[in-house]
């Protein structure tokens, strides 16, 4: 049944992606926002909004529960989960299905499986799609672990199970550091993601991460081509791309169908990502995890094909058919993607919330601004500290960082320190002019490359 009335369970820029694309559709929209989200953009955009609770996700964002009663309240028959918070949570996918309510994503049985690491690793084992050589699902003992890591091979990864946003992952060196960081890297994981699950993978030296854009409505599964997505600080990333300048057409093809394959192979639904990192030096490439979600940069796909990936999901979570088939979905041009945080890039990247006294936004051909922002704004302190995406698209990849840069000359946030000086300097760098950059190009090259403070 075609959605009439969606709730939006998330914040920020994400919301108000959503509620635009649900407004584009004719589906109403109810908004669910903590307390101190009130004022939110997304909030004042849709029709109605519905308070789920306190500031502390935990309370709010995290609150399954309230989400639920929520859109029972209000009437809703469909909930978005935007990405974070309770996106790739199979008890929360599974808690809207039973309520009798749509859950924007795949079917919660899909995200227990693909949305777990080490399991989502056995089902692209099974696929037939690489993976980075690692332990066998999860480790509990060290002395396994240490078999397994001097099979593999040092330095090792140690990689929580259930983890994400770059965090919960340790770099042994050798047997000695193993044990330890095996340990420490169980506790942490426990805390931090409520599940003590962790997996070995080998280090691969200076890859680039590349991952592919797939869309199924849990009968066809047609992938939207790559990102690349190698600049990265902590292991999150920063600034994004497509296409990737740094594989070749027979490489797309086989990394498109490795992703199509993994997806088809288990009924995906929804929008989701296969992530790979890839090996210049070889040609190589290994998956290392799905996000079973929209991505955070989503828009640089939409601005090569052309295709709008939160409507097309709107309209498979209401029962419709794929649209697109594989033949239809074209690469044009070059599309480049700048995160923009509330952080001082000349203070180790503190988080900066504040007032927003000045806002103006870059217009033109080619250039789009998804954000949360408008002039007068109260950035919160409670949340991450993404404010909006820079998005460009030109004819060709020499094209697009010359937009970029003159985008983000005329962007201006005046009120909170931000991360454009960052891209501005990126911009300007002659490796990342030529895309000589892998994911562990860009904290030494912060090291190198210090971002003055702005004046
Ligand atoms: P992407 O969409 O590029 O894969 P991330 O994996 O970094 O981005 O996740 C998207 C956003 O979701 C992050 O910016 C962060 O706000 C949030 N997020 C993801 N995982 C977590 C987590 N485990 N804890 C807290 N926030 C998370
Ligand atoms: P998350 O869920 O936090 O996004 P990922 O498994 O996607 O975790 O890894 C995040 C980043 O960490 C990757 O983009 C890459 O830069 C780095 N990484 C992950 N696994 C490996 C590996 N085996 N070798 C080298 N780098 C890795
Ligand atoms: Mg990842």
């Amino acid at each position: 049944m075609p959605i009439r009335k969606l709730l939006v369970a998330n914040r920020g820029e994400i919301a108000v992606r959503v509620v635009r694309a649900a407004q584009s559709l004719g589906i109403s929209t109810v908004q669910a926002h903590s307390s101190a989200d009130a004022a939110s953009l997304a909030v004042q955009m849709a029709d109605e909004a519905v308070e789920i609770g306190p500031p502390h996700a935990a309370k709010s964002y995290l609150n399954g529960t309230a989400i639920v009663a929520a859109a029972q309240h209000t009437g809703a028959d469909a909930i978005h989960p935007g990405y974070g918070f309770l996106s790739e949570n199979a008890g929360f996918a599974a808690a809207v299905e039973a309520a009798g309510i749509t859950f924007v994503g795949p079917r919660s049985e899909t995200i227990a499986m693909l949305g777990d690491k080490a399991t989502a690793r056995s089902a692209a084992e099974a696929a037939g799609v690489p993976t980075v050589p690692g332990s066998d699902g999860i480790i509990t003992d060290a002395d396994a672990a240490a078999d397994q890591a001097a099979a593999i091979g040092y330095p090792v990864m140690i990689k929580a199970s259930a983890g994400g946003g770059g965090r919960g992952i340790k770099v042994a060196a050798g047997p000695e550091a193993l044990t330890v960081l095996l340990q420490q890297a169980q506790t942490e994981a426990r805390a931090a993601f409520g599940d003590d699950g962790v997996y070995l993978e080998k280090l691969i030296e200076r890859p680039r991460h590349v991952e592919v854009q797939v869309l199924g409505d849990g009968r066809d599964v047609v992938h939207c081509f790559e990102r690349e997505c190698s600049l990265q600080r902590r292991r999150q990333k920063v600034w994004e791309e497509a296409p990737s300048v740094a594989i070749s057409d027979d490489t797309r093809a086989a990394l498109c169908a490795s992703a199509v394959n993994l997806a088809r192979s288990v009924g995906y639904r929804g929008a989701g990502t296969l992530e790979f990192l890839y090996d210049d030096s070889t040609g190589a490439y290994y998956f290392i995890e799905m996000n079973t979600r929209i991505q955070v940069e989503h828009p640089v796909t939409e601005m090569v094909t052309g295709i709008d990936l939160v409507a097309e999901t709107l309209a498979i979570a209401g029962g419709k058919p794929l649209s697109l088939r594989q033949s239809d979905i074209r690469l044009e041009g070059h599309a480049i993607e700048c995160r923009i945080n509330a952080e001082d890039p000349s203070n180790n990247f503190m988080p900066a919330p504040g007032h927003i006294a000045v806002l103006s936004v870059p217009s033109g051909a080619g250039i789009r601004f998804d954000s949360l922002l408008y002039e007068g704004y109260d950035v919160p302190p409670f949340y991450d500290s993404l404010l909006g995406k820079l998005i460009v698209k030109a004819d060709n990849r020499d094209a697009a960082i010359a937009r970029v840069g003159e985008a983000l000359a005329a962007l201006v946030i005046d009120g909170v320190k931000t991360t454009i000086p960052l891209h501005k300097a990126l911009a300007r760098d002659a490796d990342v002019r030529a895309a000589k950059v892998h994911t562990q190009f860009l904290e030494p090259w912060l090291e190198a490359n210090p971002i003055p403070e702005e004046s």
